[in-house]
């Protein structure tokens, strides 16, 4: 199973989505270079760990960060590897929606975003994203059961040192 050529069908995917919600809000999506609020030490799962590894490690420059508390990747407040960025990194900010415990769907937008309507039909469905990524892991873990569940970002170069 190439795991990678799936994530990079998920990824291109995943882009139109962004680009068509993008082009219904316009200007109230305020996303943009230099604005690194977003950039946080988060996770990422087996699937895209594996995916992403071998292309980020091949990155000249791309490690700057050594602040645990932002992104490893994060330097001078743009993405040192913006090519290769995951998934989350993509959506988020973005309007978005996802489903909650009792059912309901709720909506969510970067507070620096103009206030738009949200609706069915101009979000990205967050839920469906996640179902993808959770097969995508299962397949890593099934390939290579050494994996975690989950790594830090950072965690793509304390590997391979
Ligand atoms: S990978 Fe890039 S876009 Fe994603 S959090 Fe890190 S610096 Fe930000």
């Amino acid at each position: 199973m190439d795991i990678s050529h799936l994530y990079q069908t998920l990824i291109a995917q995943i882009e139109v989505l962004c680009t068509h919600v993008k082009s219904i809000h316009g200007d109230s999506i305020v996303c943009r270079a230099g604005c690194d609020e977003c950039c946080v030490n988060f996770t990422i799962g087996a699937g895209e760990f594996a995916a992403l590894k071998g292309k980020i490690l091949n990155l000249p420059e791309c490690s700057a960060n050594k602040d645990r508390g932002s992104c490893f990747f994060l330097k001078s407040g743009l993405c040192s590897i913006y090519e290769f960025r995951p998934v989350i990194c993509r959506t988020h900010g973005l309007p978005v929606r996802f489903a909650v415990d009792d059912g309901s769907v709720e909506y969510s937008s970067c507070g620096k975003n103009s206030p738009i309507t949200m609706n069915e039909s101009n979000t990205i469905d967050i839920d469906s994203i996640n179902e993808k990524l959770a097969i995508l892991n299962m397949l890593a873990l099934k390939e290579n059961p050494a994996l975690k569940e989950r790594y830090y970002l950072y965690e793509i170069f304390e590997q391979a040192n």
